[in-house]
């Protein structure tokens, strides 16, 4: 099956879908993105990815294209038409096409793409009982992390450096202290207490970070949104990380030294569990 994809009004055939050279999303990374998972055929925390979408937008100075029923009834219809049951849909907004200028161009029209991922068995990775080895890296990025864009060279380097050592994924720390995943959000846990980062410019607000603390805290667990260091996430009893794709996904090590039994948490496994279970029941 030829998958269908969004472009500007249109779903298209991807081998026709079309977007001009002189888009600034291609010259200067000037657009956001949103990445939203699909589960039984339903759009996990769709609410919170546009509340997120629109804030990178804002903070842009950039205008939607579409408006927020828009935006659903699109991500629907991709669902429908490339009948996905697990998966991914990818939502990119830029400014658009503009003769190249540092300045932002004053009447280019929005470029909206999105696209579907199928990807059966999303909610049953095997890595959920394996548990990721993570290395621990630089945070080489710019200062607004905080704004979902589209230049992610930064963390596909990232991802690099991890495969060639062996690892899953890399940590990224600043001024000794853990950011974030290359893609995710980074969190310890010792005894009933987990800790992760707290928000700022440094990190990306995650739609699952803030649903995940959600429920920790409903289920008695103790948050402390903080910095925390590579020396004590090796002393921690258990080590996760969240994301709209990866859900929550344990990390069992970190520079090579086991994390806790080195073993997926129990923590974490719950976490998970009250996470697929609560983001089911409220899917569109
Ligand atoms: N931090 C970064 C840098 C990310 O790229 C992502 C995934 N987009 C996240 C955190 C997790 O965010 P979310 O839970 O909204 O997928």
């Amino acid at each position: 099956m030829t998958r269908t994809v969004y472009v500007n009004g249109d779903y298209l055939p991807e081998d026709q879908a079309k977007v001009s050279i002189f888009d600034r999303g291609f010259l200067f990374a000037d657009g956001v993105y949103e990445v939203t998972s699909v589960l039984g055929g339903k759009l996990i925390d769709f609410a919170g990815h546009v509340r997120r979408l629109h804030r990178s937008l804002d903070e842009l100075q950039m205008a939607s294209p579409v408006t927020e029923d828009e935006l659903l009834a699109i991500h629907r219809e991709l669902v429908r038409l490339n009948d996905i049951d697990e998966g991914l849909i990818y939502l990119q907004i830029t400014r658009g096409a503009a003769d190249r200028d540092f300045v932002y161009p004053k009447d280019a029209t929005p470029t909206i793409v999105l696209f579907t991922q199928s990807k059966p068995g999303l909610a049953d990775a095997p890595m959920a009982k394996v548990g990721l080895k993570v290395l621990s890296i630089e945070d080489q990025r710019w200062g607004r992390r905080d704004i979902k864009t589209v230049q992610l060279l930064y963390p596909s380097m990232g991802k690099m450096m991890a495969k060639a050592a062996g690892c899953d994924d890399a940590w990224m720390v600043e001024d000794g202290h853990v950011t974030e995943g290359t893609s995710n959000n980074a969190y310890i846990v010792k005894g009933n207490t987990i800790v992760t980062r707290h928000l700022g410019h440094e990190i990306l607000s995650g739609i699952t970070r803030t649903a995940v603390l959600r429920f920790a805290r409903e289920a008695q667990m103790v948050v402390e949104e903080r910095p925390f260091s590579i020396d004590e996430a090796k002393a921690a009893d258990e080590a996760f990380i969240t994301s709209a794709s990866a859900f929550v996904m344990p990390v069992v090590e970190l520079d090579g030294q086991a994390i806790g039994t080195g073993k997926p948490g129990s923590m974490t496994a719950r976490l998970r569990e009250i996470y697929l279970d609560e983001m089911r029941k409220a899917a569109v």
